[in-house]
C-alpha cells in the first residue's frame, strides 16, 4: 500500500459567509416571515446548527404564486426577452463575483469539498445563467421548426421547482435559469437539509434588481413541496429527486393542465474494455463514484470490467483509493467530505449491509473517521451479480458495485439491466466501439473516456425510471414552453 503524503491542513476560511441565525421565506422579492414553524439546517461535517429556517405552509406557498403570477402578467412576460437577458447576465455575474461565499456556503451546508463547490458546482451555476441567458431573445430558435410561425413560442406562466439536496446551487441554476430566459417566473423550493445557497441566491435576484415576484424561494420539507404541486394556479412542474417522490408527483399532475419534467435516480453501468488507458479508466472511474460522495443521480456506481484486465484495474483502483483524503469539507486537501444526512447515512449502512449478507465481498479505503458528523469510508463491492440489490437499487453514496463481463454484447445487456437510464460510461480507445455502444445503451448520457462532465450546452436527463425531459442546452427550454412536445 503507499503511504499517503502527510499534508498539512489548509482550510478556506469561513469569514467570507455572513450566516445569519434565521431566515424567512423569499416571496415578491422581500424576506418575510412564514406563517409556520421553522427548521434547523446543519452542517453535517459537525453537525453544528448553521441557521434557523422557515417552514412554509400552504398559505405561504399561495403568497409565492401569487407573487409569481403577478409578476408572470404584469411583467416578465411583457418585457422583451433582449431585457430578461439582461437581468440574467447579471445574475451570472454577480454569482461569479461572489463565487468563493457561494462554495463556503455550498460546503458548509452540504458537506462536499470545497475544492468541488469551488471548482465545479459554483462555476457551472453562473455558467448556467450565462448560457441561458443568450437564448432568452432567441427563443424563435428554440423549437424546432418554429421559425416558420414567425413569432417567438410562449411562456408556460408560473413554474413550480422542487430540488434535492446534492446539488443545492446547481440545481437551482439547472431550474431557474431555462425558466426565466423562456418568460416564466418561478417559485422554488430547496431540500430541507441544504436550503442556505438559495436563500443567498435570493439575496442574488435583490442585488441583480431583479423585478419582485419572478423568483420566490419557498423553504421546507415534503409538505411544502407538496404544497407547491397541488398549487391550482402553477403550470409547470419540474422535479429532481428519488423515483419514488416523483411518481407520487406524476400521479398529483396527472389529469391536470400542468405540465412535469422528472429527474429522478440512477444506476449507472461505468464499462471499461481491455484496450482502455487503464491509469485514466481508473480516475475516472474514482470520479464516477466518489464524486461528491457519491450523491450523484449519474453516478457510475456498477463498474463493469473486462474479465481479462479484473485484477489489474482492481489492484490499481484500490491503490488510488488509499490515497483519497476524507474529512474537513473546507480543507482544500480533502477529497471525500461528510454524507449528507444521518437519514441518508442509515440508508448507506442499510444497503451495505443486505451487500454483506447477499455474499458480495466489501472492501473500504483505510481513513480515520471524524467523531462527529455523518461520514462513509469510499467503498468497494466484488463478487456482485445482477441480481444483488446492491446492484439494482440506488446507494447514493461513496459505494462502487463491480461485476465483470467477458463480450462487448454482455456488457450491453448488463449494462442496460437496470430499471434506470440515465447516463453511462465506456472506457476503451476504439472510437469505432464508443460509437457502437453509444447507440446501444439505453441512457441519456454516455461517457466515453471521461465521467460526471456537465456543460450548460449539453442535454441531460433520462430514460425508463429515471424521469423524461431535458435540462441544459436548447432542449432544456422545451419544458419551459408553449408547443414543446411536453
Ligand atoms: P426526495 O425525497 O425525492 O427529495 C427531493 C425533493 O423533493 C426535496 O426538496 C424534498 O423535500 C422534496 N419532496 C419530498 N417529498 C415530497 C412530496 N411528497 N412532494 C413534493 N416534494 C417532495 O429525495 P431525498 O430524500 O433527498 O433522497 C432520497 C433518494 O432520492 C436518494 O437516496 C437518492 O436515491 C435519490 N435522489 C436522487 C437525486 C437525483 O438527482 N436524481 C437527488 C437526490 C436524491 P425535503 O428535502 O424536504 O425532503
Ligand atoms: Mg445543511
Amino acid at each position: 500500500m503507499t503511504a499517503k503524503f502527510e499534508y498539512s491542513p489548509a482550510l478556506e476560511s469561513r469569514s467570507i459567509v455572513d450566516i445569519k441565525s434565521s431566515y424567512g421565506l423569499f416571496i415578491n422579492g422581500e424576506f418575510v416571515d412564514g406563517s409556520g414553524s421553522s427548521f434547523k439546517s446543519i452542517s453535517p461535517a459537525t453537525e453544528e446548527v448553521l441557521a434557523e429556517v422557515a417552514e412554509a405552509t400552504s398559505a405561504d406557498v399561495d403568497k409565492a404564486v401569487a407573487a409569481a403570477r403577478t409578476a408572470y402578467t404584469k411583467t416578465w412576460s411583457k418585457m422583451p426577452g433582449r431585457e430578461r437577458a439582461k437581468y440574467l447576465y447579471r445574475i451570472a455575474r454577480i454569482i461569479a463575483e461572489r463565487s468563493r461565499e457561494f462554495a463556503v456556503l455550498e460546503s458548509l451546508d452540504n458537506g462536499k469539498p470545497i475544492r468541488e463547490s469551488r471548482d465545479v458546482d459554483i462555476p457551472l451555476v453562473s455558467q448556467w445563467f450565462f448560457y441561458y441567458a443568450g437564448w432568452a431573445d432567441k427563443l424563435e430558435f428554440a423549437l424546432p421548426g418554429n421559425r416558420q410561425s414567425g413569432s417567438d413560442p410562449q411562456a408556460l406562466g408560473v413554474a413550480g421547482q422542487i430540488i434535492p439536496w446534492n446539488f443545492p446551487l446547481m440545481m437551482l441554476a439547472w431550474k431557474i435559469a431555462p425558466a426565466l430566459a423562456a418568460g416564466n417566473t418561478v417559485v422554488l423550493k430547496p431540500a430541507v437539509t441544504t436550503p442556505l445557497t438559495a436563500l443567498l441566491f435570493a439575496e442574488v435576484c435583490q442585488q441583480a434588481e431583479l423585478p419582485p415576484g419572478v423568483v420566490n424561494i419557498v423553504t421546507g420539507a415534503g409538505a411544502t413541496g407538496q404544497a407547491i404541486v397541488d398549487h391550482a394556479d402553477i403550470d409547470k412542474i419540474a422535479f429532481t429527486g428519488s423515483t419514488a417522490v416523483g411518481k407520487a408527483i406524476a400521479r398529483s399532475v396527472a389529469g391536470t393542465h400542468k405540465k412535469v419534467t422528472l429527474e429522478l435516480g440512477g444506476k449507472a453501468a461505468n464499462i471499461v474494455f481491455d484496450d482502455a488507458p487503464l491509469d485514466q479508466a481508473v480516475e475516472g472511474i474514482v470520479n464516477g463514484i466518489f464524486f461528491n460522495q457519491g450523491h450523484v443521480c449519474c453516478a457510475g456506481s456498477r463498474l463493469l470490467i473486462q474479465e481479462s484486465i479484473y485484477d489489474d484495474v482492481l489492484e490499481r483502483l484500490k491503490r488510488r483509493m488509499a490515497t483519497l483524503r476524507l474529512g474537513d469539507p473546507l480543507d482544500k486537501n480533502t477529497d471525500i467530505g461528510a454524507i449528507n444526512s444521518a437519514a441518508q447515512l442509515a440508508r448507506i449502512q442499510e444497503l451495505t449491509a443486505v451487500g454483506d449478507a447477499e455474499g458480495a465481498e466489501r472492501w473500504s479505503a483505510p481513513c480515520e473517521i471524524p467523531q462527529n458528523g455523518f461520514w462513509f469510508a469510499p467503498t468497494i463491492f466484488t463478487g456482485v451479480t445482477q441480481a444483488h440489490r446492491i446492484a439494482r437499487e440506488e446507494i447514493f453514496g461513496p459505494v462502487l458495485s463491480v461485476l465483470t463481463f467477458r463480450t462487448p454484447a454482455e456488457a450491453i445487456e448488463k449494462a442496460n439491466n437496470t430499471p434506470y437510464g440515465l447516463s453511462a460510461g465506456v472506457w476503451t480507445e476504439k472510437g469505432s466501439r464508443i460509437l457502437s455502444m453509444a447507440s446501444q445503451l439505453r441512457a441519456g448520457v454516455v461517457w466515453a473516456n471521461t465521467f460526471n462532465k456537465f456543460d450548460p450546452a449539453s442535454p441531460f436527463g433520462g430514460y425508463k425510471e429515471s424521469g423524461y425531459g431535458r435540462e441544459g442546452g436548447r432542449h432544456g427550454l422545451e419544458g419551459y414552453l408553449k408547443g414543446a412536445q411536453r
